[in-house]
């Protein structure tokens, strides 16, 4: 009748297919042989009569061969006895009794040849008044792997392949839900100064340094745990069966995973992690859902983070009013501008060679009515998040300018350095606003040093240095502040049009017995500025040795609290009268005695 290969294969005779005879049992078999799908009919004891060439030439692709005469049942859905296996089987009697009119089922097989498992949509549908049935076999398994797949995908993160916070928040709440309460603790981890190499070194850099962390911390932690990645720099483990004891010991284990240092490009980096713990036992009762059990162990992370770097904290429940502090600061933050709550502090800036203080640092401080004065760590990065930073660069170049012209006029002619933030910067609108100050205040151009840190200035440094290049033409300078606190490339950052490099505290600071390390730094530093025609600026001056030693190395100037502590504005000129008339002399170290003392045998030897 037809040519296909299988036709031949297909004995069916018109042996008992319900009323059907002789040319109604050719058509039937014909139209079943048409099918694309393996398809099989069933005589109302589940025996199989009529098979077309799809199932036939199917069956020897995995090597099977079930014929009509065959049981169904048996042979078909019983080569992999499951769940969906016996829902199969009842359902396709139910079908065969006449008590329901179709069904369709999806079950997986597996592979029979070594092929991986397969995926079937299996539909059974009545046919004629006997209680045969027709069930066709469509293979969805490219289907149902591509489905997999991109569920997989929604629940992983694509650069580490860890669960993703979606996923996380799934297993944490599936973990404390269940029937036998076990103790449930999270540890949140937050990578010390990522964004400076990320900023610094590129986010290709970054990526690479984020999996190694991911195959550290899976290392580190035990088969039960699950490690899983927020989004940025943010981990956060489920340990599984653990108290927050456990879960501290587990962090520590964490933290020394991370001190071997990281290659990155024939780099080697070594970062540390902050980490907060919060669990289902100590004070933490409340938290039964997943998303307050991240929650809280942010906040102690945050609190390990301001504490100082590398370091571990447990939640207790005052940090949740600390943050709640910090919300609420947030809110009085843009009043405080726009009103007079802002005020600036002056630190005095030396010059070496002469010993004058010849400029001022510009440092911000809120004076808020309830809680004091607060330092610009509790309320920059507030400001920055909110974005205010704008509004408040604006404000303090316009204070700073305007007491600039103030001291001049009083005999005072000082150089003034305001800082400006990175969020400012990638703003564009650096040039515009420190001019529209200048212009309002009067003060010459060449009176004002704008500071910005190496990490402001990598995030995109062709722009930076455009807007640089535009304020060094009208004359104002620039100065990158915090130097050697980063991972910049040093060739990057000498491209920059600034003309200051104000070494850093850390590299300034030195422990006992290890000024020579300390003078080596500045030494390097030194010659660098020098080299690109930059001028010095040692910061972070805390003892006369540490001034002898930035004098002797060469600095062009030095900034810090052996010098002066900053200071409001109205007591700068009695401070500068008592320097100049020597009551307050600048406390430089002359004798050739002490000098050899501050800068330690390493600096005398070099
Ligand atoms: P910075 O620009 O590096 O300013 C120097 C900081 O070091 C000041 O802290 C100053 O008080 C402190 N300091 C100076 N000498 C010494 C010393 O000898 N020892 C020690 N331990 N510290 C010293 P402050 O005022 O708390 O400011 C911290 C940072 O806040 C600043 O670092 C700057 O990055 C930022 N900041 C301050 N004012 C502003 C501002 O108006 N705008 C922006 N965007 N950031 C600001
Ligand atoms: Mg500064
Ligand atoms: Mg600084």
């Amino acid at each position: 009748m037809h040519g296909r290969q299988g036709r031949a294969e297909l004995p069916f005779d018109g042996r008992d297919l319900g009323a059907a005879q002789g040319r109604d049992a050719a058509l039937i078999a014909a139209v079943v042989d048409a099918l694309p799908s393996p398809t099989v009919v069933l005589d109302p004891r589940g025996v199989i009569v009529l098979v077309n060439s799809a199932w036939v030439n199917d069956g020897r692709k995995h090597g099977l061969s079930i014929r009509p005469g065959a049981d169904y049942f048996t042979e078909a859905v019983g080569l992999a006895d499951d769940p969906d296996g016996r829902t199969l089987v009842a359902e396709l009697r139910e079908l065969m009794a006449g008590e329901r009119s179709e069904m369709s089922i999806d079950r997986s097989m597996p592979g029979l040849s070594g092929t991986g498992r397969l995926w079937f949509h299996v539909q059974g549908t009545r046919v004629g008044g006997a209680g045969h049935v027709v069930v066709t076999h469509t293979d969805v398994t490219a289907r149902v792997l591509a489905e997999r797949a991109s569920s997989w995908q929604a629940r992983h993160d694509h650069l580490t392949e860890l669960p993703n916070r979606a996923h996380l928040h799934e297993l944490i709440n599936r973990e404390l839900h269940r029937p036998d309460h076990p103790a449930v603790s999270v540890l949140f981890l937050d990578v010390d100064g990522f964004k400076d190499v990320n900023d610094s070194l590129g986010h290709e850099v970054g990526d690479e340094l984020l999996r190694q962390m991911s195959a550290r911390l899976l290392e580190a932690t035990r088969a039960q745990d699950t490690v899983g990645r927020l989004g940025g720099d943010e981990f956060v483990v489920l340990c599984r069966n653990c108290d927050t004891d456990g879960a501290a010991a587990l962090a520590a284990r964490c933290q020394a995973a991370f001190v071997e240092p990281f290659e990155l490009g024939g780099r080697r980096l070594t970062l540390g992690a902050s980490i907060g713990i919060a669990g289902t036992d100590g004070g933490n009762r409340r938290s039964v859902r997943s998303t307050e059990l991240v929650r809280d162990a942010d906040l102690a992370m945050y609190a390990a983070k301001a504490a100082g770097r590398g370091r571990v904290r447990v939640f207790s429940p005052d940090l949740r009013s600390a943050a709640e502090t910090r919300m609420q600061l947030a809110a009085e933050l843009r009043d405080a501008i726009a009103g007079d709550q802002l005020v600036l502090h002056y630190q005095p800036i030396v010059q070496l060679s002469t010993g004058t203080c010849t400029g001022m640092e510009a440092l911000v401080r809120w004076q808020h009515p309830e809680r004091g004065l607060l330092p610009p760590s509790d309320f920059v990065p507030l400001a920055a998040q909110h974005d205010l930073m704008a509004e408040l660069t604006c404000w303090v170049l316009r204070t700073a300018t305007g007491q600039a012209v103030a001291w001049d006029a009083a005999g005072l002619p000082l150089v003034m350095n305001v800082n400006i933030s990175a969020e400012h910067f990638s703003a564009g609108t650096l040039t515009d606003d420190v001019a529209a100050a200048l212009e309002a205040s009067g003060l010459p151009p060449d009176r004002l040093v704008v500071e910005l840190t190496e990490t402001s200035v990598a995030e995109d440094p062709v722009s930076a240095a455009a807007q640089l290049a535009r304020l060094r033409v009208t004359g104002v300078e620039v100065s990158i502040d915090d130097f050697g606190s980063g991972f910049s490339s040093i060739s990057q950052l000498v491209a920059l049009p600034a003309g200051l490099l104000k070494i850093d505290r850390s590299l300034v600071t030195c422990a006992a017995g290890r000024a020579g390390q300390a003078a080596a730094a500045i030494e390097a530093v030194v010659g660098l500025a020098d080299a690109f025609g930059m001028r010095s600026l040692a910061e972070g001056v805390e003892t006369a040795e540490q001034l002898a030693m930035a004098t002797a190395l060469g600095c062009t100037f030095a900034q810090g609290f052996h010098i002066a502590r900053p200071m409001p504005a109205e007591d700068i000129p009695a401070w500068m009268a008592a320097r100049t008339r020597g009551a307050a002399p600048l406390p430089l170290l002359t004798d050739a005695a002490s000098l050899s003392r501050g800068l330690g045998s390493a600096v005398g030897s070099g």
